[in-house]
């Protein structure tokens, strides 16, 4: 899960002694910000970029690299470089100073012709591979809020991996604690339990504009991250399952590799008195041990009727038929 990192302010910590590669670094950093313009991806790109020059200057500069490191960044302030081409240094940074300046700045004048970098659409799964005995658990939660606290409690409690999708209301709920609680047990149990974003108001995204989806899912991650700092991304589970290729276009971008559906839907969210009734524990164990194989991804709510009832019978079955409980990381790979 990448994303998180804010490495550039390292630079500015550097001593007077290495002002002259923070310099070079600030300059290309600078250049890398005039070069790129709005694009979502830029602040991942920009973490690589910052780092391996700071790491770079810090080392080699002080005796020899005077001269050659004067010299050199004047050429590489030109071509206001490409975000792309900057992660290539880290693997070589350390006691260079000749390789440094030739490495780091991209020299020709290409990089403002290309586009601002763009991520791949996001993959719909409805599960992993059917070759393995992996099958993944998953819960929503959004409006319900049920049992939710119990069941990721029952879940830490017995070593169950799962992952939960959260909607950034529920975050924000001033109603109830209950999904700050859960982000709480989640951010204690990192390996355990997978964090995906549900969307902040739970909308049908086919509905909405490429600006809307991104702006639910960003604002998911600001309503989240105060609570769990586990990255949501790369993890986006579609309210209603709605998805189109204007869906998948715009969440990927946004940097969800995965549009994250199911194979076994409990419908644990329609309560048994329903006019269509919802499923009773039973119905819902009985469901999930009938459908589940190696592979599968199953749908349940944290906020469901009968979940929690039928969550242990679940884990049971699950196991004794041969499968392992994965979480998301694990099935789909980060
Ligand atoms: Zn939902």
């Amino acid at each position: 899960m990448a994303g998180r990192t804010h490495p550039a302010s390292s630079v500015r910590d550097r001593p007077a002694a290495r002002r002259l590669g923070a310099l070079i670094a600030a300059a290309l950093l600078v250049a890398a910000c005039g070069a790129i313009a709005p694009s979502s991806a830029t602040p991942a790109s920009l973490g690589p970029t910052a780092s391996p020059a700071a790491a770079v200057t810090a080392t080699p500069a002080a005796p020899s690299a005077s001269p050659s490191a004067v010299a050199s960044p004047t050429p590489s302030a030109t071509p206001g470089p490409t975000v792309v081409r900057t992660p290539t240094p880290p693997p070589a940074p350390t006691p260079r100073p000749t390789s440094r300046p030739t490495a780091t700045p991209p020299p020709t004048a290409k990089p403002p012709a290309t586009p601002p970098p763009t991520l791949a659409p996001s993959a719909a799964v409805r599960h992993g591979s059917r070759s393995g005995n992996d099958v993944a658990l998953t819960f929503d939660m959004g409006g319900r809020v049920g049992d939710a606290v119990a069941i990721v409690d029952w879940l830490v409690g017995h070593g169950v991996h799962a992952t939960v999708f959260m909607t950034g209301a529920m975050a924000d709920n001033t109603n109830t604690d209950a999904g700050r609680q859960v982000l709480a047990v989640i951010a204690a149990h990192p390996g355990l339990i997978t964090l995906g974003n549900h969307s902040y108001t739970h909308p049908d995204f086919r509905t909405l504009t490429a600006a809307q989806m991104a702006g639910e899912l960003r604002r998911t991650e600001a309503a989240l991250a105060p609570y769990c700092s586990q990255d949501p991304r790369p993890f986006f589970r579609p309210p209603y399952g709605g998805y189109s290729t204007a869906v998948l276009a715009a969440v990927g971008s946004a940097g969800y590799r995965w549009t994250v559906l199911w194979d076994v839907d409990t419908i644990d969210w329609r309560p048994i008195a329903n006019d269509p009734p919802g499923p009773t524990a039973d119905e819902i164990v009985a469901k999930v041990l009938g459908n589940a194989q190696g592979g599968s991804i199953v749908l349940m709510h944290l906020g469901g009727y009968e979940t929690y009832a039928a969550l242990p019978r679940i884990v049971d079955g699950l196991t004794a038929a041969g499968l392992d409980l994965v979480n998301l990381d694990r099935l789909l790979g980060g």
